[in-house]
């Protein structure tokens, strides 16, 4: 588990800070009730940096979460890998600025104390399928 949950994200950025861990998915209320199932665990890393001049948080998430598929309505696995490279805005001005460059953008306001887990369970519910279902043709394959 981790040793704290929070991180000064300006600071962690500068420093190059690094975290990594696990944690149930049973901690992460608001993603299982988008799940058929609170069984396993999330591996996440967060570390710090710059990149073209900004400081960032560069985020890995790794996952395995049950989903139920819309077609067929069984559950099934839904593996998750996800990277993200953070850049920290220093206040709303910057941050509406940089999001104006680049609509694609996806950048977080400096939080002296960021919510780690809260930050890894928005990144995940963020990266779930609209409209989950397994691959085609997989449909009443799943079995147990
Ligand atoms: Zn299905």
């Amino acid at each position: 588990m981790l040793a704290r949950s929070t991180v000064d994200s300006l600071r962690f950025a500068y420093a190059g800070e690094s975290i990594a861990g696990e944690v149930p998915l049973a901690k992460l209320g608001r993603l299982v009730d988008s799940l058929t199932s609170a069984e396993g665990k999330v591996r996440f890393s967060l570390q710090g940096g710059m990149d073209s001049g900004r400081p960032v948080l560069r985020l890995q998430v790794d996952a395995a979460v049950m989903l139920r598929c819309q077609y067929c309505l069984d559950p099934y696995r839904h593996e998750l890998r996800i990277e993200r490279v953070l850049p920290l805005a220093r206040n709303e001005a910057e941050l509406a600025r940089w999001e104006r460059d680049d609509p694609l953008l996806d950048a977080l306001l400096v939080d002296p104390s960021l919510d780690v887990l809260a930050l890894v369970e928005d990144e995940i519910l963020l990266s779930l399928p609209v409209v989950p279902r397994h691959l085609e043709g997989d449909c009443g394959s799943a079995g147990a």
